[in-house]
């Protein structure tokens, strides 16, 4: 965007004076932050509309990302880099006494999502804009997003993520364009002149609100929109009839039901409970979503029965996959197509990811509770399975097991993963392992009845946020090295391998890297209190706390290592820092009393004057997109300890390379793409192979228990955490105990324990050689380019949506 900073500065005055009536040395940050965000988005809009237009004329194919998660985090920052603002935008206000940082830090995240698939979205987005596809996001605008987590007595409480508490500068509501979407009653059939004609009647009709904000691309004049829908009463006037009778109050609690839609997002991350609300909340925004495309479609001229050629529908894991039955009951029940033409349009226009193989995250509804509140889309799923297990019938004669596996309607549930597969034209998974298992485990009898719909696209992150942004140092370093092409270009990376030989550009690396520690150690500080020695290795695991992320293999070892010290307080080991940061969810009670052990472990260790020289143990409540940004430049180790093939792909994995850091990882996920890029020597790698993991699974033979009785290292920590050590409370840990002993350890912690700390006696080896420790990371750096995002929206682009949409833009 071209504008000088004088233009820049007046404006930016004349918008303060504009919406606060007042000088802007009479006011505080957060309006200057309003009064900023309100002129970018200005300045946006101009870009917003010319887009739309651009799109209107060009009638180019436009694909829509319907996902119930959108972890997008900040917004400032990012979009004035996109617009090409932010140096001008920096004078300007530093001419003004006014530092950027400081407002940038009082936007608040907007935190839509739950973790690592929310903010693959949040990535995707930005990635669409800047590869200029027409590319836009449907959602819900929770009214919540995810919850604010406080650390106290040492104990995760949850408190209300009030998002919106000052408004939200980047949204627009477009009341206008919203849309009603009706739920319960039942379906008239009626014969009208030879067609069946079926009428949803007696139904509660919702209000579908959109709130449309602008994504920027970078450098590129193209702003696409991610569309959030919130639920209203159809009628905002309260009733007068319930007034006069009595029911005032009846009125209020309705329009609190209704509202209940969009008021908060599930913190579960991979996992599934058969609450009606969440059915209700996802045929909402799917419903809404599918009639305003529909509606836009038709409005400019669009003929349905080509609908498939200019649209494409993603969905987000099994989260949206009511958008199948949905088109269909648009195709079938309002533009009058048959079943068979429907059936292939929808097909066409809808792609499926698959983000998981736990089976406690397999969206399953019970078939009284769909019917009940979908009637008209039951009957259309129905049909679908009906179809469906019809061509199984005559291709498996007699093989009830095969197809009862496949239907999509059995055990008295509608099981959403197998009706997205069986709807839509594309199933992806997230890495080249995670496929693997989805085609020949998981999702094999699917997967052999559809093989050409079964392909990988390996997940990333938005080089843009995660290294321009968040680490502008290195940034800089790497302009003065290889030069910007890698900007537009992240595979460019590589150019600077042959750097990272260099004494000089090693120096220089560790001195980037030693201020973005500096950074991190006075939050440390400032949030708890805690003095760390930055030149300690930062030992860093920050993902939600999960049983199969296994924080608890961290936590042993760090037990184990304190049991050592404190037998021989000489220990050879270079200074540590195991920093933690992540939330449970608010009923997963072992995930919360793991949050509970780290910060009994920080408590005991950082007090012990005999070890804390050497060890210190940082749990940092509230991680979220802004707290990430922070925390990854200056990570020196980049924990993936997941039970293999649990991890689907993990995406925080990138953004630490992207950064500098070197991974210790199990063989899961998108670690093993990592490890094909950089070479063995290059990252640390342990524990069990798929294979194995697989084969325990499959034929047994694992027990935690005999571990525990032969391995004396292993037994001292496990006891540790009931003997009194941790808690004076001897049973406070007794779940993470039992979980590991009398269960059997169901994620394989112990058999991993001894390859982990071996493995950490490597990284402590190499630590030591800074020159030797620097030129790995700057081999990780020159090799994450293809773990951008624009790499992944290539595939997707070129190998489901439709090829034109990248060869348009070369
Ligand atoms: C990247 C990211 C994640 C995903 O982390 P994984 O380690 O891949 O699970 C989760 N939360 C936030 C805030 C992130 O930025």
């Amino acid at each position: 965007m071209a504008l000088d900073k004088n233009t820049f500065k007046k404006a930016y005055e004349n918008k303060y004076k504009d919406i606060h009536g007042d000088e802007i040395e009479n006011g505080n940050n957060l309006q200057r932050y309003e009064a900023l965000g309100s002129l970018i988005r200005d300045y946006v809009s101009w870009l917003w509309l010319d887009t739309n237009k651009r799109y209107n004329k060009t009638g180019e194919k436009q694909i829509y990302y319907f996902s119930m998660e959108f972890l997008l985090g900040r917004l400032l920052g990012d979009t004035l880099m996109n617009l090409g603002l932010i140096d001008i935008c920096k004078e300007a206000l530093a001419e003004l006494n006014i530092d950027l940082r400081d407002l940038e830090e009082l936007e608040e995240d907007q935190g839509l999502g739950n973790g690592g698939l929310g903010r693959l979205a949040a990535c995707f987005l930005d990635s669409m804009a800047s590869l200029g596809i027409a590319g836009h996001g449907c959602g819900i605008r929770y009214k919540y997003g995810f919850f604010e987590q406080k650390i106290i007595d040492g104990k995760q409480v949850e408190l209300s993520d009030n998002w919106l508490r000052q408004g939200n500068v980047w949204e627009r509501r477009k009341i206008e364009k919203s849309e009603v979407v009706k739920f319960g009653g039942e379906v008239k059939v009626e014969n009208i002149d030879g067609r069946i004609v079926f009428t949803q009647i007696n139904y509660e009709p919702v209000l579908a609100v959109p709130y449309d904000t602008p994504i920027v691309g970078y450098e590129n004049n193209v702003a696409n929109t991610l569309r959030l829908w919130s639920a209203e009463t159809v009628s905002n006037e309260f009733d007068y009839s319930s007034f006069s009778s009595g029911e005032y109050l009846k009125a209020i609690e309705y329009k609190n039901s209704v509202e209940s839609i969009s008021q908060v997002l599930y913190p579960e991350d991979s996992f599934y409970e058969g609450k009606i609300l969440r059915l209700k909340q996802q045929y909402f925004f799917v419903s809404a979503g599918i009639q305003s495309i529909i509606r836009h479609y038709k409005a400019h001229g669009g003929n349905i029965k080509f609908l498939d050629e200019k649209i494409s529908i993603h969905i987000n894991d099994t989260h949206p996959t009511l958008a199948i039955p949905e088109l269909m009951r648009i195709l079938l029940d309002e533009e009058g197509l048959g079943w068979e033409e429907a059936w292939r349009i929808t097909t066409n226009i809808v792609s499926y990811t698959n983000h998981t193989i736990l089976a406690e995250a397999l969206e399953k509804w019970p078939i009284d509770m769909f019917k009940g509140l979908l009637p008209r889309i039951y009957m259309i799923v129905e049909e679908i399975n009906e179809r469906f297990c019809s061509d199984l019938w005559n291709k498996y004669i007699g093989q009830w097991e095969k197809i009862s596996d496949m239907a999509i309607i059995a055990d008295g549930q509608v099981r959403m993963a197998n009706l997205a597969v069986v709807g839509s034209h594309s199933v992806n998974g997230v890495a080249k392992l995670h496929t693997e298992i989805l085609k020949k485990e998981e999702m094999k009898n699917l997967y052999y009845f559809y093989p050409n719909k079964f392909n990988n696209k390996t997940n990333g992150i938005t080089h843009r946020r995660w290294l321009l942004r968040s680490n502008p140092g290195l940034t800089n370093l790497l302009c003065n090295t290889i030069g910007d092409s890698f900007i537009k270009h992240p595979t460019d990376l590589i150019n600077f391998e042959k750097f990272t030989y260099d004494k000089g550009v090693q120096e220089e690396l560790e001195r980037i890297k030693k201020k973005n520690k500096e950074r991190l150690a006075e939050k440390i500080y400032k949030k708890n209190g805690i003095i760390v020695d930055t030149s300690s290795i930062f030992d860093v695991q920050v993902k939600r706390i999960h049983g199969y992320k296994r924080q608890t293999l961290n936590c042993l070892r760090i037990m184990d290592l304190y049991n050592k010290l404190t037998n021989n307080p000489n220990l050879d080991i270079h200074p540590r820092t195991f920093i933690f940061a992540g939330k449970a969810a608010p009923g997963y009670y072992l995930a919360k009393n793991i949050i509970e052990l780290i910060n009994a472990i920080a408590d005991k260790v950082n007090n012990d004057p005999l070890v804390n020289k050497k060890i210190k143990v940082v749990f940092l409540e509230n991680y979220n997109v802004s707290l990430a940004e922070e925390i990854i430049p200056a990570a020196d180790l980049s924990e993936q300890i997941s039970t293999t093939t649990k991890e689907a792909s993990g995406t925080s994995n990138m953004k630490f390379m992207m950064n500098g850091a070197i991974t210790i990882a199990t063989l899961d996920g998108a670690n093993i793409e990592i490890s094909d890029e950089v070479g063995n020597n290059n990252i640390f790698i342990f524990g069990l192979t798929a294979r194995q993991v697989l084969s325990y699974i499959e034929n047994g033979g694992y027990s935690s228990q005999d571990i525990y009785n032969k391995n004396e290292s292993i037994k001292n920590v496990i006891d540790d955490l009931i003997n009194g050590k941790y808690s004076k409370d001897r049973e406070k840990f007794r779940s993470i105990y039992d979980h590991l002993t009398i269960f059997n350890d169901e994620f394989y912690v112990l058999k991993d324990f001894d390859s982990y700390v071996e493995t950490n006696k490597k990284v402590d080896s190499i630590f030591k050689d800074m020159y030797k420790w620097q030129e790995i990371c700057g081999i990780n750096i020159a090799h994450s380019g293809v773990f951008s995002s624009d790499r992944t929206i290539q595939q997707y682009a070129t190998g489901i949506w439709g090829p034109e949409l990248i060869y348009k833009n070369l």
